[in-house]
């Protein structure tokens, strides 16, 4: 009998990694994600399943918690074929050989400091290198556009669907001839009205499906008043002649960010300004969104027809090399995107050290901030902090504006799922436990639907 297995986004949000284990023996699997946060240490656990066994690898999105162990997955033993759309695969490039450089740093620096030590030998290893990514961009790749059904085994057939919620996102469906039965991975799911996506597809057939239930427990506030309070921090700031740090990530929310100013320049609310895109990644991941903008919304679509480009206006200026981005510091009256998004790197440090100690300046937080990262302390209210080795007091004002998400929230999640024809039966992937059991319990209320919150290595049988 068929069955699929999770080997992450188990009751946990991160490391998706699902594999469908067919009666006729080929195996199929969709994403394999890094586990990020307080379960990090999973990544460097052997796989439960030989890589060398899968047949073909979907991917949904370029995401690190649906992409990053793919390298991990080719080291040790993968060669099958990779399925999934050219952009995606092109933003996984970017996200790969970004995370593999960060790793490989990150060894090098406790290595000298352990070889001062003598304790060289305890240092771990990198989960994988450039070299090891490299690998991965060699394999045999089918690419697919939206909604094209294409059969990628005998008697399977698998069809990308748009969801929304990053560049070239898909929901994924996968048609078993044989046994009769439609299967639907949603992969992560976009929210409604996003400036730069367009709403996820509605599906309207599934057996079994497998929906992610990262904001299952609550409904956003709405995207149009988080604009207006973007807009008033980033006016205020500047016509007091202050500067705006914007600790950004590069895939998604920056490109959010762009387009909110570029909006602004147009309707002449923006005071005059200069904007740094200062983020290597973000500026490779911009260019990515701009040369696949069919596949944004119409926003960005109607910029990129009057203007030949989406996000570029008169005053954003990309500073891609380290003197550009030092340059910065001489500069007043700016507004400064910078990675990383939760601050625990990257060049919004430099930023933080030259502008946190000035009251005129704002720092808007408008991504998640975990818990353990700088971001989370100024966000809660640190006076002090300390940036390389020198303590900094925060007299900037801080900001956080919670609207802006990439993924749907519990409404848009449970109307995604009314707009069914057929669905009969309900897993819950891609969530922290405590909030996939209040997703079940409304899922259970709205639409009297059963459902399962699938655990890590638990057989659900197809
Ligand atoms: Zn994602």
């Amino acid at each position: 009998m068929s069955f699929i297995q999770s080997f992450g986004a188990a009751e946990v949000v991160t490391g998706s990694c699902h594999l469908v284990s067919l009666e006729s023996g080929y195996r199929i699997m969709v994403d394999c994600g890094m586990f990020q946060g307080k379960v990090e240490e999973r990544n460097f656990e052997p796989f439960d399943f030989d890589p060398a066994s899968v047949d073909i690898l979907l991917i949904t999105h370029a995401h690190l918690d649906h992409v990053g162990r793919i390298p991990l997955l080719v080291k040790n033993g993968f060669r099958g074929k990779i399925v999934t759309l050219k952009s995606t695969m092109d933003l996984a490039e970017v996200v790969l050989l970004d995370s593999a450089h960060l790793m490989e740093e990150e060894y090098r620096t406790r290595y000298k400091k352990a070889q001062r030590r003598g304790e060289e030998k305890s240092v771990k290893e990198p989960l994988y290198t450039v070299e090891d990514v490299e690998d991965v961009l060699n394999m045999p790749v089918e690419y697919l556009y939206y909604d094209q059904e294409v059969e990628i085994i005998d008697n399977v057939a698998v069809t990308f669907r748009n969801a929304g919620h990053i560049l070239d996102s898909a929901i994924i469906e996968i048609e078993l001839k044989n046994e009769h039965k439609h299967l639907v991975f949603s992969g992560d799911l976009g929210n409604q009205n996003d400036l730069v996506m367009t709403n996820p597809k509605d599906i309207k057939d599934a057996d079994i499906l497998y929906i992610e239930s990262t904001y299952g427990d609550r409904n956003h506030k709405s995207i149009r008043e988080s604009e207006k309070e973007f807009k008033s921090v980033v006016i205020d700031t500047l016509l007091n002649r202050g500067n705006v740090l914007i600790p950004s990530f590069a895939i998604e929310r920056t490109q959010e960010i762009l387009c909110i100013l570029k909006k602004m320049y147009d309707t002449k609310e923006l005071p005059e300004c200069k904007i740094f895109l200062d983020s290597p990644m973000a500026i490779r991941a911009t260019n990515l969104y701009n040369a696949y903008h069919q596949e944004l919304s119409k926003c960005c679509n109607d910029f990129f027809k009057r203007d030949g480009t989406v996000f570029d206006f008169p005053y954003l200026k990309y500073t891609l090399k380290a003197e550009d981005s030092k340059k910065i510091n001489d500069e007043s009256g700016c507004i400064i995107i910078a990675g990383s998004g939760m601050c625990n790197g990257g060049r919004i440090l430099h930023h933080f050290k030259h502008r946190l100690w000035n009251h005129e300046n704002s720092v808007l937080f408008v991504g998640y901030q975990a818990e353990g990262t700088l971001g989370r302390r100024i966000v809660d209210g640190e006076k002090w902090v300390k940036i390389y080795h020198e303590e900094i007091k925060i007299k900037a004002k801080i900001y956080t504006i919670n609207g802006f998400s990439a993924h749907a929230d519990q409404n848009e999640l449970i109307n995604w799922m009314k707009n069914y024809k057929r669905l009969n039966r309900i897993f819950l992937i891609h969530g922290e436990k405590s909030k996939q059991e209040i997703f079940r319990k409304a899922i259970a209320k709205k639409i009297k639907k059963d459902v399962h919150i699938v655990k890590q290595k638990e057989k659900i049988y197809i």
